[in-house]
């Protein structure tokens, strides 16, 4: 194929800028910056934060409080209109990373347990910024509808349920998944929720092997999980690395999320080279870029940088992204021409 050549000339933060790219692992509620929420706040509060304070709200020192720190932005959640706002810059914030399609998790199961808002009020207020995000930054977007696996099955089983009555109504409601505590709550204890999701047209996902040892991931794959989030303990065990290479099941890998939450002690401990030379279908993903100073850029960034990958193996890796996802075949064809005709 021709290329432009000027390879060794190229600066690699602005190629990689450039790369069309998917985001397939993002939480919309772990993608509201300290900026957007100033923003928020100067809607809903007397005393609006400054910027400075913002930050404030982002920072952790362990797992336990990078929880109730998360915790605290989402209550600055207030209305069905904030939903909508974070939705829109959310995508404002992709467009300048050079990501063209992107599937986000919106947490249903959070949604119902603490029952602050109207789940169809909700949606219909992220539809609203889907459109206006869409058509303003050219970012496609397909939600997957998040349940809490600890929350237990019977609430998971309402917000599958309510995506499958979801996707009805919305084309873009693409799939589901569960996210949570993996401990307390075995993916194979879901696989019958899994079965009715997927006869109800529903993809399927699941977070597996983030924070638990590779039985974990055993347990996603044999549930009919069609993409797993993180993955990162599979490394552990070599027949079902073996399985996951035969059958191509996408990895969603979030390295910086790994390192900040301790569930990688080590960048060098990152089996994401590993993966991608033994033939793993990998893809970067950014998970909740402000809680862990990373977006989507910088994580292709880091791997170019740190696991030398080249910009031809990059390239790769945005292709898997596009290949990975949940798009028609007709537009992953399309995006998939984009990220091959790349030049430098
Ligand atoms: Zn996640």
């Amino acid at each position: 194929m021709a290329r432009k050549t000027n390879i060794e000339t190229v600066d690699a933060e602005v190629w990689l800028r450039g790369l069309p790219k998917a985001e397939l692992h993002l939480h919309l509620e772990g993608s509201i910056t300290a900026e957007t929420l100033v923003e928020l706040s100067r809607r809903n509060d007397a005393t609006p934060l400054t910027l400075e304070q913002a930050k404030k709200v982002y920072s952790y020192t362990d797992f336990p409080s990078f929880l109730m720190s998360f915790k605290a932005v989402t209550e600055r959640l207030h209305s069905p209109e904030d939903y909508e706002t974070i939705t829109y810059n959310m995508l404002r914030d992709l467009a300048v990373q050079g990501v063209r399609h992107a599937e986000v998790y919106i947490s249903v199961g959070i949604l119902y347990y603490f029952k602050r808002l109207d789940v169809d009020a909700v949606i219909a207020a992220i539809e609203r910024g889907r459109a206006r995000g869409e058509r303003e930054f050219g970012v496609s977007l397909l939600w997957i509808i998040d349940a809490v696996r600890h929350f237990g099955l019977e609430e998971c089983a309402r917000v599958f349920t309510k995506a499958a009555e979801l996707k009805d109504k919305y084309p873009s409601v693409i799939g589901v998944g569960i996210g949570g505590d993996e401990a307390r709550g075995p993916a194979q204890e879901f696989r019958e929720l899994y079965a009715e999701a997927k006869a109800a047209g529903l993809r399927l996902t699941c977070h597996a092997g983030e924070s638990t040892g590779p039985q974990s991931v055993w347990a996603a794959v044999n549930i009919g999980a069609e993409r797993i989030g993180h993955a990162l303990t599979a490394a552990q065990d070599e027949d079902l690395v073996g399985v996951l290479v035969e059958r191509q099941i996408p990895l969603e890998l979030n390295v910086t999320s790994n390192l900040r939450t301790g569930c990688c002690v080590a960048l060098e401990k990152h089996p994401v080279k590993r993966y991608f030379e033994e033939g793993l279908m990998v893809t970067l993903n950014s998970d909740d870029p402000p809680f862990f100073g990373a977006n989507l850029l910088d994580e292709y960034l880091l791997v170019h940088k740190m696991f030398e990958f080249s910009l031809e193996q990059m390239r790769e890796l945005a292709a898997n992204s596009v290949e990975a996802s949940f798009l028609a075949p007709e537009k992953k064809l399309a995006l998939l021409g984009e990220v091959e005709r790349y030049g430098y």
